[in-house]
């Protein structure tokens, strides 16, 4: 096969530089942006204190998706080796029909596209990701502490303040704001009233263990295939992880369905049983699949009337990120890597601090670089979305023509292979660190010395063609005319 070479095969790495000016930081939220942004920012050379009010890492959970966007991320980040041990490289997706069971299409992976991607595209357990970037974090001196329950922040003078549920106050030079969809930070330092209202779906997450999958002939299948099957109609995304020792299960269940598999709050700390969801009308190799999950997790999918603006506060000293920055939904194979995306060109924009005045230059701009491409992601998910999860009609039936239309390996000539990689290059090819530097160079450097410092290059280049040099005609204010006022 010819090369389809169009995008370079080297990602860049994260964090190449050392910040000259380095601050002290508290991010709120030890989740995946949390984590990966104090990682970040702590390598840059800030100092990276991280609260979360969970009392440990290791609750309840269950998959997520690392798109090759992120995995290139996570190789540097982990190595290939130690990733190995957890993810699983997914080569293809069978579209399966959840109430008949019967198999609508197959999508591949080809590896030939995921190559120029400059990644993979992987399959982890959400736990496995959060433990190893607090190793990763802690690893370069963040300090990670949890049961640390934050009420509220508030902008300060000059430093923003952060008050603890215990009524202790903590101060900081910034303040980062990584606390999830229904974000405290947001709330308190942005006066942003949480307006969430019910989405239409609930999102059922689980685990099932490969040894039981492993005595059913279908199901065994299924946990050592490196595939991630999508159930359609009522939405159910599960793929193996942790190496094939689990697999994950979520299920997108849509309101109208109503019962206990359609309750709860936006969180991911409810826990309910297997035996509380209906799943009598899903087909038999998926109800078997189901009724080995011990339990589910249960989290809602809640609209907001408004995106959020500004993702700085006015004393630019608060950031938000993550899903306190742009809330997603729950389960969305894009969020992962949206947030940790957000992280390194923050991380990245800081590594080049030399002076406070850069400070609000680099949150416009980590704004102005993330805002777009998050908005741009999330829609083309629920795009996808509402078309995995069409009701029975003619729009069902011509999806899965579409689906169903074979392609044999003699079809994947290089014009499909190329189309087949402009369909995902926008999202696979990007990388988080090359955006915020080529930032950098194109308008950062411009504004890199300290303002004062600039000035005073200025005057003396002005005084020295007027030939009047004094220590103290360049430290004092001048009028336009190069004279003192
Ligand atoms: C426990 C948990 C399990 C999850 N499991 C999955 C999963 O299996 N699959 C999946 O696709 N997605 C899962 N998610 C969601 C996923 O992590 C997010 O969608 C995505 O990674 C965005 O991450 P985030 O860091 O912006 O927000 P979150 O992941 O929501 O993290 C926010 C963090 O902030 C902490 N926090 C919130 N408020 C406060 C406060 N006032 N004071 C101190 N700390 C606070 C929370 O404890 C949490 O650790 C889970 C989230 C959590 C919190």
């Amino acid at each position: 096969m010819s090369s389809i070479n169009t995008y370079p095969p080297f990602p860049m790495p994260t964090i190449n530089y050392k910040a000259a000016l380095q601050l002290d930081w508290i991010v709120v939220g030890g989740g995946i942006s949390g984590l990966a942004t104090a990682f970040v920012l702590q390598k840059a050379g800030h100092r990276v204190r991280v609260l979360d009010r969970l009392k440990k890492l290791g609750t309840p959970a269950s998959g997520l998706r690392v798109p090759p966007n992120l995995s290139k991320i996570f190789k540097q980040w982990f190595g290939e080796e130690a990733l190995s041990k957890v993810a699983v490289r997914n080569v293809g997706t069978p579209w399966i029909d959840i109430n008949t069971g019967e198999r609508i299409g197959y999508h591949p992976w080809k590896p030939v596209v995921m190559k120029e991607t400059g990644g993979d595209f992987l399959m982890m357990h959400h736990e496995d990701v959060q433990k190893m970037l607090y190793k990763l974090a802690t690893d370069v001196g963040v300090k990670v502490e949890f049961g640390v329950d934050v009420a509220s922040v508030e902008a300060g003078d000059p430093k923003p303040r952060v008050i603890l549920a215990n009524g202790e106050v903590l101060t900081a030079d910034m303040v980062v704001g990584a606390d999830g969809a229904t974000s405290i930070v947001r709330q308190t330092a942005f006066g942003i009233e949480d307006d969430a209202v019910q989405g239409g779906v609930t999102l059922l997450g689980g685990i099932a263990p490969a040894e039981e999958m492993l005595k059913d002939p279908v199901l065994g299948k299924m946990v050592l295939a490196d595939e991630w099957p999508i159930f359609m109609g009522t939405i159910g995304a599960c793929h193996p992880v942790r190496a094939k020792k689990e697999f994950a299960i979520q299920l997108f269940v849509p309101t109208s369905e109503g019962g206990p598999q359609n309750d709860g709050k936006e969180s991911f700390y409810e826990v309910i049983p297997t035996s509380a969801i209906d799943i009598s009308s899903y087909a038999d190799d998926v109800q078997r699949l189901l009724k080995m999950v011990p339990y589910f997790t249960r989290s809602r999918y809640m609209k907001r009337s408004k995106e959020v603006t500004d993702w700085m506060d006015k004393s630019c000293r608060i950031v938000l990120i993550g899903e306190a920055a742009h809330p997603w939904f729950p389960g969305g194979s894009h969020t992962t890597s949206m947030v940790v995306e957000d992280a390194v060109v923050l991380g990245t924009l800081f590594s080049h601090l030399d002076s406070w005045s850069q400070v609000k230059p680099f949150l416009y701009a980590y704004q102005e670089i993330r805002e777009g491409r998050t908005k741009a992601v999330k829609q083309e998910e629920l795009t996808n979305t509402i078309l995995v999860h069409l009701p029975p009609g003619p729009e069902r039936d011509a999806r899965n023509l579409h689906m169903a239309t074979p392609a044999t390996e003699a079809d994947w000539d290089d014009s499909m292979l190329q189309r087949e990689l402009a369909n995902f290059a926008g999202i696979f090819c990007y990388d988080a660190s090359d955006a915020a530097e080529e930032w950098w160079v194109d308008w950062g450097r411009y504004s890199h010395r300290p303002s004062e410092e600039r000035e005073r290059e200025t005057r003396l280049s002005f005084l020295y063609s007027s030939a009047v040099v004094s220590s103290e005609s360049v430290t004092a204010p001048l009028t336009g005319e190069g004279k003192k006022q």
